[in-house]
């Protein structure tokens, strides 16, 4: 029997040895705490509190729930600027709260918002900036708060791909009013499902963690709508086993970023995103080539072409948020008023990056990928 390579998806969870997990689920079976709290929940918030350099952290079930909580905490409303360019729970967050997104377009180098683009997109009505650190590739922060400053606007971070990224002063997580983050399996850091709310001082953790428990802010009193957004004990004791992992996952994901890298730079239409001026630490969480009209194919013929050989290159993000049916009739997704965002979407394809992905894989996709713009030269 012939072997049938493995086909080798755009990431994979990390999960860490099963032996490690084995005593934390024998003592909540034991105690039968499972929720609302337990001694893992509170022992996981306070290690990511410390690990990642933050004042305060919310756990949360999932990020989009966190995203909904981050906007009720703020009592924002009306319009709230954001991007077209990400994955749709961010706009999703605004619908969820009865704000209209306002799209605002991206900066071709970092892929993130453009800070000098928002003040003509700013009414009466506008509120905040929703922003997205997209790829785990810092937003220029500085520049965002500028214009938040001018216009008295609340900015709350997407940081959904941020996780352990840091700036120039710390963690990207420390800029904005909130930051949420993403535990979800596909993420840099899972647990299965999750994710997190940064916030600045304890009265707002204090009030965002009534939000994601119903709104109880004791045994018989409810201050506000809250949801339920807790995460369980389960997640929070494979968070713990995760965190002693982190370093191991880093050292992987930039050994294989490095020889994306050095397999890919000179390739003729292609370009890679390099990191922002004020970065300091890398999550490498996404690894995104963008194709200009020097490459020989198409961005979806290249798709297919890795697609055929079993490597599930993705086409992240596409299509844009502004082009999903609740957005599109939307003044301001008009393909006219993002163009950047209209044309990296139509170019860009993510090729696989996770922990376990060997090397060896990594050089057999690189060379896939470069071999069309090679036979074009030697026609050449
Ligand atoms: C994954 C992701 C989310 C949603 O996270 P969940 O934890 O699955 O709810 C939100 N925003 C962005 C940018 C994401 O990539």
């Amino acid at each position: 029997m012939s072997e049938q390579p493995e086909t080798v998806h755009v990431t994979s969870p990390y999960l860490p040895p099963l032996e490690e997990v084995l005593p934390y689920l024998e003592q909540i079976w034991d105690s039968k705490f499972l929720t609302n709290g337990g001694q893992f929940h509170e022992r996981f918030e306070a290690e990511l509190r410390d690990r990642l350099g933050v004042p305060e952290i919310s756990l949360f079930s999932n990020a989009t729930i966190a995203l909904v909580c981050a906007l009720k905490e703020l009592r924002i409303t009306g319009e709230v600027i954001t991007t077209p360019y990400s994955f749709v729970a961010t706009s999703h967050s605004l619908l969820w709260n009865g704000i209209r997104p306002v799209f605002v377009d991206v900066d071709p180098d970092t892929l993130n918002l453009d800070p000098d683009k928002i003040a003509a997109a700013i009414t009466p009505q506008t509120t905040a900036i929703l922003a997205v650190h997209c790829y785990g590739h810092p937003c220029d922060v500085r520049g965002i708060q500028e214009v938040a400053d001018t216009y008295n606007l609340k900015v709350i971070y997407d940081a959904a791909h941020a996780f352990g990224v840091e700036v120039d002063d710390g963690s990207v997580l420390n800029h904005g009013d909130l930051s949420v983050l993403s535990f979800h399996a596909t993420k840099v850091f899972n647990t299965f499902e999750g994710g997190a709310l940064v916030s600045g001082d304890p009265q707002a953790k204090r009030r965002i963690d009534w939000l994601k428990n119903f709104g109880h802010a004791g045994e018989t009193q409810v201050v506000a709508t809250g949801i339920n957004g807790k995460m369980h004990e389960f997640s929070a004791a494979l968070g713990l086993v995760q965190l002693k992992h982190l370093d191991h996952v880093l050292d992987r994901r930039k050994a294989i970023d490095t020889l994306y890298r050095q397999r890919l730079s000179g390739v003729a239409g292609i370009r890679m995103l390099e990191p922002t001026p004020d970065e300091r630490v890398s999550n490498y969480a996404y690894f995104p080539i963008m194709l200009d009209g020097r490459y020989p194919l198409s961005r979806d013929t290249l798709n297919d072409l890795l697609h055929s050989h079993d490597i599930r290159s993705r086409r992240y993000f596409y299509p844009l948020i502004s082009d999903f049916p609740m957005y599109r009739t939307l003044p301001s997704a008009a393909r006219a008023n993002l163009p950047v965002a209209a044309d990296v979407t139509e170019r860009v394809l993510c090729l696989p990056i996770y922990p376990d992905l060997p090397l060896e894989t990594v050089e057999r996709i690189a060379d896939l990928v470069a071999e069309p713009a090679r036979v074009q030269l030697r026609a050449a």
